[in-house]
């Protein structure tokens, strides 16, 4: 399929979504090729929607580290925008929940470790950056060659989020969207940790502790079923503790915690146990990184 540049070919559709399509691509540069990933926007109102894509653009085209994916470029064809950025060929945390699912396992804890480990540090050059990315699920993580964490889709996330736009009337599925996101409230870096948490508690069980409740078709039915659960202090979190050592069971209590104020900030995520510090900080003196 032509995507409208030269060097481009499109292999297949990896993914498919509300905004267009996700393609594996073959890009030449001379004599060498390399698969990249384009992600295509169908734009339906240019007008409005051309500004919103290009600060987009614009702000992932600032990031750089080992666990975002790579921007690479970006182009315009035919009323679409077009995003080429790094090709993460191992699917995504989604899949890794799936397996382990499908095969009755546990994940082991030193894969967990590394995982949170890789979650950690990306959502830390995110917020330092002042980058919420609002959108964190399995499917918005993949994987690299090495097994390594990359957050993608940072369709909606933006820098000082201006109060007008709240990502609750744009995502799909409320199931890691913070409670104060789905009360109207401003995005805050604190959303990104309840969304962690629960990508956290699904890595170590296998289902979204919230999953039952959507049940009912009606999406504001479903929002208000959510919201009733979460209207407790924090999630209880003793079914991690008979499976797990404690501090899995510990993290995701301090993580999913209904108000923002009493929930964990992310330099205190990096200090609360040894091996999460330990792991941390050997990645930051990790010159190859
Ligand atoms: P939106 O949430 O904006 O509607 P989306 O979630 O459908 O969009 P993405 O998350 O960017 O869009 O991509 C959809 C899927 O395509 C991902 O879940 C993943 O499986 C695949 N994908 C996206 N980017 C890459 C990439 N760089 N490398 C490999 N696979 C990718
Ligand atoms: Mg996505």
């Amino acid at each position: 399929m032509d995507l409208g540049d030269a060097n481009i070919r499109a292999l297949r559709v990896l993914g498919e979504g509300s905004f267009g399509r996700v393609f594996l691509c073959v890009e030449r540069n001379g004599p060498k090729e390399r698969k990249v990933c384009v992600k295509r926007i169908i734009m339906r109102n240019p007008k409005n929607q051309l500004r919103l894509i290009k600060e987009e653009i614009y702000i992932i085209s600032q990031l750089r580290h080992p666990h975002i994916v790579q921007f690479i470029r970006s182009f315009m064809h035919s009323g679409t925008v077009n995003i080429v950025m790094e090709y993460a060929p191992n699917g995504t945390i989604r899949d890794v929940i799936h397996t382990v699912n499908q095969s009755n396992g546990r994940l082991g804890e030193r894969r967990l470790l590394h995982y949170l480990s890789d979650m950690i540090l990306g959502l830390e050059y995110l917020h330092i950056r002042h980058v919420i990315h609002r959108d964190i699920k399995p499917e918005n993580m993949l994987l690299d060659a090495n097994d390594r964490v990359k957050y993608a889709d940072f369709g909606i996330s933006n820098v000082h989020v201006p109060a007008s736009q709240q990502p609750w009337q744009v995502i799909g599925t409320p199931l890691y969207m913070a409670p104060e996101i789905m009360c109207g409230a401003k995005c805050d870096f604190k959303s990104d940790i309840w969304s962690l948490g629960l990508v956290l508690y699904e890595l170590c069980l296998g289902r979204n502790p919230f999953q039952s409740l959507l049940r009912p078709t009606d999406p504001f039915e479903q929002v208000r079923c959510v919201v009733k659960v979460m209207a407790q202090p924090r999630l209880d979190c003793q079914v991690i503790r008979r499976r797990y050592k404690p501090i899995w069971a510990r993290l995701c209590e301090l993580m999913v915690v209904y108000k923002p104020e009493q929930r964990i900030c992310l330099p205190d995520l990096i200090c609360i146990d040894p091996c999460i510090t330990q792991m941390i900080y050997s990645r930051y003196f990790n010159y190859d990184y």
